[in-house]
């Protein structure tokens, strides 16, 4: 076990002003605030990619940092706290965690020097793509075919929902060699958006988070060798696996920094607005609502803090990873709901800024598996659908 690494999760823990993580909000408030506009913006990846955001968990050997997650969520917290452009800290999270995952741990020697050097200079941008139009949280049904020819494979199909896809240089892409398998007939293969065969869907509108486009990725006749398969044949089920736990785990740290932002929004509200001849912060109703913004905010915090140090343990962080994902992504509606509620009218109005807060955090319900799903995963770590197991008798 790492020593120094476990102190500054304890650290990162108990100090929610952890130099770390205000470094990164201070970089987030001056370098990657929104100019206003909806659109992708490539001058503010730029000034990321030479902060270090991309490259931060990349091993050093390929141009990264090499830094360990709980540095990554003392980051990504620190850039959701100081940003308010919640879009553009999600696509730089969604790279980080769920691409550059699967490229690190599968990748061979050849296809990680390719790519994450790049990658982690912000000259390349990569997507992550597994859900279809009939296929999202159940993965094992993806329709997306590999057909095996004399030098690698044929890809046919389409993903939906690509995060980043518009303006993506290179993409993680699963797609079954034998559908009656389901997840264990499932390849990872790593192909450029130019390549022939591969084409990007125009820009999905949605909800929120707007300067993070994503779009449809269909693949017609697309040839790719055996140099494009990542990891093992058949192993695209497990590295799908183990990339969305490390990104249910860290992704959301992003998430939690906002609600820290929110919450202080929502204080000075409390403070600035008067009724009935005084702060409306010295209502109860008001009051406790920031006190319920606190603790959800400090108890995602927590589990996703500890979701980082078992990572970096190496230990098993199915369980705390997928509450860290609820937790925070649930906590961080019901907080910018309850911001909206106290900043009356206003707050409904695109004038304030909690309106787009609210639109944002709901997308975290939904991206990297929904709330249902993670709380099948914790019950089914639970067995609570098992009978209790027998005590062997003594
Ligand atoms: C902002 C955003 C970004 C995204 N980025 C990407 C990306 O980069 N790459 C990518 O591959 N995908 C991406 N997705 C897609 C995302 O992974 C899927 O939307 C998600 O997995 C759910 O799939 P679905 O939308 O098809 O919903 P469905 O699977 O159709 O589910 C519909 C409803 O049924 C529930 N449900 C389904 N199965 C069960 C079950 N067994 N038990 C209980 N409830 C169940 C779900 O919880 C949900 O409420 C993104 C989505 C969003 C919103």
């Amino acid at each position: 076990m790492d020593r120094d690494n476990s102190a500054l999760a304890l650290e990162a823990m108990l100090d929610l002003d952890h130099p770390i993580k205000t470094d990164a909000a201070d970089f987030a408030r001056s370098r990657l605030t929104n100019p206003g506009t909806d659109a992708f913006d490539a001058d503010r990846w730029a000034a990321a990619a030479e902060y270090g955001i991309q490259g931060l968990m990349i091993p050093t050997e390929y141009g990264g940092a090499g830094k360990s997650a709980v540095e990554g969520a003392l980051t990504f917290e620190g850039l959701g706290a100081g940003c308010a452009d919640n879009g553009f800290i999600f696509a730089l999270a969604a790279q980080s965690f769920a691409m550059q995952r699967a490229l690190i741990t599968a990748g061979n020697d050849e296809q990680r020097s390719r790519w994450l050097t790049r990658l982690a200079a912000g000259t390349a941008i990569g997507s992550f793509a597994m859900s279809e139009p009939d296929a999202g949280s159940d993965t094992g049904a993806i329709a997306t075919t590999a057909t095996a020819t004399d030098d690698g494979f044929v890809l046919d199909g389409t993903k939906a929902w690509v995060t980043l896809a518009p303006v993506a240089d290179v993409i993680v892409v699963f797609a079954t060699t034998d559908p009656s398998k389901g997840h264990w007939g499932i390849n990872a293969f790593i192909v450029e958006t130019e390549r022939s065969g591969v084409e990007i869907g125009p820009v999905q509108t949605k909800m929120g988070i707007n300067t993070c486009p994503f779009s449809e990725v269909t693949f017609a006749d697309c040839a790719v060798t055996t140099d494009d398969l990542l990891g093992n044949p058949g192993a695209g089920g497990a590295i799908f696996t183990s990339a969305v736990e490390a990104e249910r785990a860290f992704l959301y740290a992003a998430q939690m920094g906002s609600m820290e932002r929110v919450m202080n929004l929502t204080i000075e509200r409390a403070r600035s607005r008067r009724a009935y001849g005084q702060p409306i912060g010295g209502f109860q109703a008001i009051s406790h609502k920031i006190a319920d913004m606190k603790l959800r905010h400090e108890s995602a915090r927590l589990l996703i803090y500890k979701a980082a140090e078992l990572y970096d343990r190496g230990d098993g962080m199915t369980m705390a990873g997928a509450l860290a994902k609820l937790q925070t992504s649930e906590m961080a509606v019901q907080s910018a709901l309850d911001a909206m509620r106290v900043f009356g009218a206003e707050g409904y109005t695109t004038d304030a800024p909690v309106e787009a807060e609210l639109r944002d955090a709901i997308a975290g319900l939904t991206y990297s598996g929904t709330s249902e799903i993670a709380r099948n995963l914790i019950a089914r770590m639970m067995r609570v659908d098992r009978p209790r197991p027998k005590r062997p008798a003594s």
